[in-house]
């Protein structure tokens, strides 16, 4: 956002306090009633933003709010993922409110620039938008102006909300009923309290109902409720109208959908809490990838112990796998073919050569062809022993 560093400053005579600490830079955003800037603290160097609020000096109101923006950052500051204020001074018509440097500037900008992120820098971004969101909630304050543009990136391109213009603490079973916002992020029960007058209130799902369109918008690049007309868009959002289909979603894991479903919910009784989203397998992949890994080796290893118990029990009646070296170097170590030489040799020998073992015949004999030759060799020999007792009679 480029404005130029001579945009009109406070009046620097009332500002004094301010200015004797402060050395004002470029204008790093602009909103209604208020101009961002860069400032250099003069005694260190350190950079920081400076959020100048002008108002009326008659508007009682409008220094209520900004003062209890103050008030809030100050009950909030000091999570990871709130920006952290370091001072403010006020004049009687100007509020400073000295806060952390965001040098990456808006989540919104980043967002612009890359249009979607993949899954893990989402999972990253949205579980600290979370952890911030549950800081806020675990003080019940209730931010309702959760959009892109109030997430900023500090130096280390971590999540920090901001703009707690709009943010209010509120009681346990309060309900507000203002409307605040940005249309696109508002929830269906809060546009509910603008058409009817008997509605019961919002509270703090607001935010969540925000994270939702947010996480949607990270990961498809667009927003889940438009339309031109605005009307029809509040229309959209009262009936939780959107879709996750289509080429923008084919990359999408169904894990990451579920969690929109889960935020994206018109009844902000049965939405999603803060700490419940957190809780949310999106967010809890490595875990969950570890507890599938735990679950597939224990599946395995059941496998292998009912098979190798149905092994032992079967043994007995299954041949024993073959392998084809150990077939020609000594086929009689295998069962079925043991069995198979024990029968042939049975039919050759008309008895169980095992019998025979101690007249040196060797099983092994029984895959030469000589048997037959010794055979006839013993016949011819019975022969001869025949002719030579006819002979001597
Ligand atoms: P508004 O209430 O007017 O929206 P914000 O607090 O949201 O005021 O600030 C307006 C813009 O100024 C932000 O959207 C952001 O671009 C910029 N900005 C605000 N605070 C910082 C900061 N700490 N570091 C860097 N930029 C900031
Ligand atoms: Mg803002």
């Amino acid at each position: 956002m480029a404005f130029d560093i001579d945009d009109i400053l406070p009046d620097r005579e009332s500002a004094q306090q301010f200015y004797l600490k402060y050395d004002p830079k470029e204008v790093l955003g602009k909103g209604l009633s208020s101009v961002v800037r860069k400032c250099v603290e003069k005694a260190t160097g350190k950079e920081y933003a400076c959020k100048i609020m002008e108002f009326n000096d008659d508007s009682v109101e409008e220094r209520t709010s900004t003062l209890r923006e103050i008030q809030i950052l100050k009950l909030v500051g000091g999570h990871p993922n709130i920006i952290d204020i370091i001072a403010s001074f006020e004049t009687p018509n100007y509020v400073f409110i000295v806060m952390e440097y965001c040098p990456y500037g808006e989540l919104f900008d980043y967002l612009t620039k890359v249009v979607r992120l993949s899954e893990k820098r989402t999972r990253q971004i949205m579980a600290s938008i979370l952890a911030g969101v549950l800081h806020l909630h675990s003080h019940r304050v209730v931010h309702r102006d959760l959009k892109p543009e109030n997430i900023l990136m500090d130096s280390t391109m971590n999540v920090k909300i901001t703009d707690l213009g709009f943010a209010a603490q509120i009681a346990e079973g309060e309900a507000l009923y203002d409307l605040f916002g940005t249309p696109g992020y508002m929830s269906p029960e809060l546009l509910h309290c603008s058409q009817s007058d008997d509605a019961p209130g919002y509270g703090l799902p607001v935010d969540l109902w925000a994270c939702g369109v947010i996480l949607y918008t990270l990961l498809s690049g667009l927003p889940p409720f438009w339309h031109r007309k605005q009307h029809l868009m509040f229309r959209m959002i009262m009936e939780g109208q959107y879709t996750m289909t289509g080429s923008d979603w084919d990359d999408v894991s169904e894990t990451a959908k579920d969690l929109i479903r889960h935020l994206l919910v018109v009844n902000p009784d049965e939405r999603y809490t803060a700490a419940q989203a957190l809780q949310h397998p999106f967010f809890n992949q490595e875990r969950t990838r570890r507890r599938d890994f735990m679950a597939k080796r224990t599946l395995k290893a059941h496998i292998i112990l009912v098979w190798s118990i149905h092994r032992l029990r079967t043994l007995h009646y299954r041949p024993q796998p073959i392998r084809g070296k150990e077939l020609l170097e000594n086929p009689y170590r295998f069962k079925s073919y043991r069995k198979m030489i024990d029968s042939t040799a049975f039919l050759l020998y008309g008895h169980w050569i095992k019998k025979d073992e101690h007249l040196n015949q060797n099983r092994a004999t029984l895959f030469q062809t000589e048997e037959k030759c010794d055979l006839i060799r013993h016949e011819q020999q019975l022969l001869e022993q025949k002719n030579a007792n006819a002979t001597q009679a």
